[in-house]
């Protein structure tokens, strides 16, 4: 279930936007200004964030370009809304690092299809979209991760948190991500968990993988981290 964030300090329009959500099937958190909000995404990394431009205190602009600047936050996917219309405060807002803009009032449609959009860009981990790299499928509709070999359709036994962390790496092969990037995407977590934690669910995930000969595919970068490999058919898995 994807995780959206609302910052909104409009109760009844936070509100709205909130059942709107959970109703497609979102996981909503509300806060009503920058801190609060600042602290929610410190505390746990939302698949994405709904940011109101005008909040008591620190607008959503400059909540924008604070978390444009960090490491932790700076990919983090992110819609600006405001009753704002002119062509010079869209600008800003972009320029603040928002990855898309909607103008109130808008509808729950048009909401939902641009943080869809917005999420197959940079979070395509958080929908149920089913992937499939070097032959393996992964599909979070069914939870279930399939390979053909030969004739036969092989189902991998996986546990919840490799399934996780095989999706999560899936969605952005190639790509070395560190322990605490895997934490803060897999766990949700990177103040409480222990980095080793990652080491022992990548091992219990090659294991998993084994019986489909996909354990290759997770590759360790010395001193960075872990990476999927897209090109399983050049090693011996
Ligand atoms: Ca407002």
């Amino acid at each position: 279930m994807s995780s959206v964030l609302v910052v909104e300090d409009e109760s009844a329009i936070a509100e709205l936007i909130a059942i709107n959500l959970r109703h497609a099937g979102f996981e909503v958190t509300v806060a009503t200004d920058a801190e609060s909000a600042n602290r929610e995404v410190d505390r746990v990394l939302p698949d994405l964030v709904l940011l109101d431009w005008m909040l008591p205190g620190q607008s959503g602009v400059q909540l924008a370009r604070r978390w444009r600047a960090d490491v932790r936050t700076r990919e983090l996917p992110l819609i600006m809304l405001t009753a704002r219309s002119d062509e010079a405060d869209k600008i800003t807002g972009l320029d603040a690092g928002a990855d898309d803009y909607l103008t109130k009032p808008f509808s729950t449609k048009e909401l939902l299809a641009r943080i869809r959009a917005v999420l197959r860009r940079k979070a395509p981990e958080a929908l149920d979209t089913a992937v499939e790299v070097s032959g393996l499928r992964l599909d979070p509709a069914t939870r279930r991760v399939t390979r053909r070999i030969g004739e036969d359709m092989r189902e991998v036994k996986i546990g919840p948190t490799e399934f996780r962390l095989l999706h999560f790496l899936m969605t952005h092969p190639e790509r070395v991500h560190s322990r605490a990037q895997l934490l803060d995407r897999v766990w949700g977590d990177h103040v409480f968990i222990e980095e080793r934690t990652v080491d022992v669910h990548v091992k219990r995930l090659r294991e998993a993988l084994a019986p489909v000969q996909c354990s290759a595919l997770i590759e360790t970068v010395r001193g960075a981290g872990y990476r999927l490999t897209q090109k399983l058919n050049s090693l011996a898995a």
